[in-house]
């Protein structure tokens, strides 16, 4: 293993959720939902694959219906208009398009400022590409993880790239706000600065929380990079659909490093995310209030058990902090629950590059059938 990747090890996620299926646990670790999205959907992919759709190589930057139903739905739901032809690339995922986007824009020894705690990837993505993380941290501010815009403008430097931005937020639910956005475009705008915005959760905001994509601030749709992921939107984490809408010198630099990654991939399931994406509005709507509901379950549950919840605006994860539980490494906390509540969760700590700051803190995912969440909050209730 070479020097770049050695630090990663193996994904935390692959590690819970073998240590789930080992135990028997009940799986609140690796983000995917217990109920595969629509029944329609499946049928479309179906018929994709026996009518020979898609079953060869797709052309490589996604098939056109698709990408015309990406340019559809940011024009439809945030009035973005996007070229589907040079302007929109269909991924293997939004973990492909996290990569391929690093991979594609990024000079060696190029600073990357991002949100910490942060997904995973991303700094493995960084370093495959010979950049440099910069993390800025989100700490606990009124019950919610939080952006220190002062600690955002002091970590750019001559050395900076690019701002990789997630909102809604993995692991902590944080939405960011419509100020927080402004302050980022502002200073992306002043710095010269390419941005990476990872939305999958673009439609899981709850409450009064809104989702606003950064390439509708001022100046930002030339210089942005915006993810999307068919995983998480529709509930198909396994077809590896995802997506990028961007400038089209910026879709060419993503394209390069993608065409040398997977080249294509999904084939029929590009069909079949092209009628999903084109779903009445009560789709949406209807998979949003099923989340909030399973939210408002698991975070119930997690207060009665001692867990100081940070409620999360958005995603599907909630965040707990353990300490009230008399415990501070949260490592240690879910290596043994599976034995002690027979529940998986993920330490945010692996998130973190300053690991001490993440210690005491725990995620949960909500994305699971109800009568499940209600079983973990019970075993969870009795760990005291
Ligand atoms: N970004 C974030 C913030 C995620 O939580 C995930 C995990 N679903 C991904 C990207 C990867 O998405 P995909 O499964 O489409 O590769
Ligand atoms: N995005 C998912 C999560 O945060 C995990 C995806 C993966 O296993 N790579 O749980």
């Amino acid at each position: 293993l070479n020097r770049r990747l050695a630090e990663f090890g193996t994904t935390v996620f692959a590690e819970m959720s073998a240590l789930a299926a080992a135990t028997g646990s009940i799986n609140l670790g690796q983000g995917f939902p217990d109920t595969d999205g629509p029944e329609e959907i499946r049928e479309a992919a179906v018929r994709a694959l026996r009518d020979g759709r898609g079953n060869q190589y797709p052309p490589g930057p996604g098939v056109p219906e698709l990408r015309t139903a990406v340019a559809a739905h940011q024009q439809r739901r945030y009035g973005l208009s996007y070229d589907p032809d040079t302007e929109v690339l269909v991924t293997a995922g939004a973990t492909e398009a996290i990569a391929a986007a690093l991979l594609g824009l990024l000079e060696p020894g190029d600073e990357v400022v991002a949100l910490e705690p942060y997904y995973d990837s991303y700094a493995a993505c960084i370093a495959m590409a010979g950049g440099r993380r910069v993390p800025v941290t989100l700490r606990p501010h009124d019950g919610a993880f939080r952006l220190d815009l002062d600690e955002l403008r002091a970590a750019v430097t001559d050395r900076t790239r690019l701002l990789l931005i997630n909102t809604p937020h993995n692991p902590t639910g944080t939405v960011l706000t419509r100020e927080e956005l402004t302050a980022v475009a502002e200073l992306a705008v002043e710095r010269d600065l390419l941005v990476i915005t990872d939305e999958v959760y673009e439609h899981l905001v709850y409450d009064d929380a809104v989702h606003i994509p950064l390439a509708t601030l001022p100046g930002m749709r030339e210089r942005t990079v915006t993810i999307g992921s068919a995983g998480k939107t529709f509930s198909f984490t396994g077809w590896k659909v995802g997506w990028i809408t961007a400038a089209p010198g910026l879709v060419t630099a993503v394209r390069s490093a993608k065409q040398f990654l997977t080249y294509v991939a999904s084939g029929p399931f590009q069909y079949a995310v092209a009628e999903a994406l084109a779903l009445p509005e009560s789709f949406f709507t209807g998979f949003r209030a099923e989340m909030l509901a399973r939210r408002d379950v698991l975070t119930a549950g997690l207060a009665q058990a001692g867990f100081t919840v940070f409620r999360p605006a958005g995603t599907y994860f909630v965040t707990t902090d353990i300490r009230p539980l008399g415990e501070s490494d949260g490592f240690a906390f879910c290596r043994a629950l599976p034995e002690r509540a027979g529940v998986v969760a993920i330490p945010n700590a692996v998130f973190y590059d300053h690991r001490d700051e993440g210690a005491p803190f725990v995620r949960f995912a909500f994305c699971k059938q109800i009568p499940v969440l209600q079983e973990a909050a019970e075993r969870l209730g009795k760990l005291a």
